[in-house]
């Protein structure tokens, strides 16, 4: 049987030289590898209690939503900027070359709300650190941190020590 990792297509220098891309559109195209990356994922969250998954934009979307729903659970999305019809919160992060800036919509997330952040990989964290300083900002609570893929050479964890983070696969 196929593991995880064996749907994960690499690709070398993308979108720059002496990157190594984790392609996630070979795990999506395969109905086994779709089936392999939720399931797991949902693994992921074994005794976990929560009420909303909040997925990064816009690989976020496509592993929250799935597990939201087989979860019955919310699913809410945390945008890049100047894509949120409503009022917002936003959170700017640094990029290794400038910054981006992400947002949610203010009534996203509840006060008190235990919240469930998601996204395909973490590489530097900076991304997801930014949505979990939004989240926190609107009332909920961080209750995990959950990656199909984890990039650990990049040190990531060390920006999220205060949260529980899992991933599916880890590359050194
Ligand atoms: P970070 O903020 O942790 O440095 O970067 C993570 C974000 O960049 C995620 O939203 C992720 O989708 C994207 N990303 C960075 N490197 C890769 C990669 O090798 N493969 C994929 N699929 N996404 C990546």
């Amino acid at each position: 049987m196929k593991k995880m990792e064996d749907y994960v297509r690499t690709i070398p220098d993308f979108p720059e030289p002496g990157i190594m891309f984790r392609d996630v559109t070979s795990v999506l195209q395969d109905p086994d590898g779709l089936k392999l990356a939720i399931d797991s994922m949902i693994k992921l969250l074994d005794g976990v209690e929560f009420d909303v998954i909040a997925g990064a934009e816009s690989r976020g979307f496509i592993f929250g939503a799935p597990i939201a729903y087989a979860m019955g659970k919310s699913f809410v999305l945390i945008r890049k900027k100047g894509k949120l019809p409503c009022e917002t919160v936003s959170a700017k992060y640094d990029l290794e070359y400038g910054s981006a800036e992400i947002e949610m919509h203010k009534d996203s997330v509840k006060p008190g709300q235990k919240v469930v952040l998601v996204d395909d990989l973490i590489a530097t964290g900076g991304t997801i650190e930014a949505a979990a300083k939004l989240v926190e900002e609107l009332g909920g609570e961080v209750v995990k941190i959950i990656f199909l893929m984890e990039l650990a050479g990049l040190k990531g964890r060390d920006k999220l020590a205060k949260y529980d983070v899992a991933s599916v696969i880890t590359y050194d």
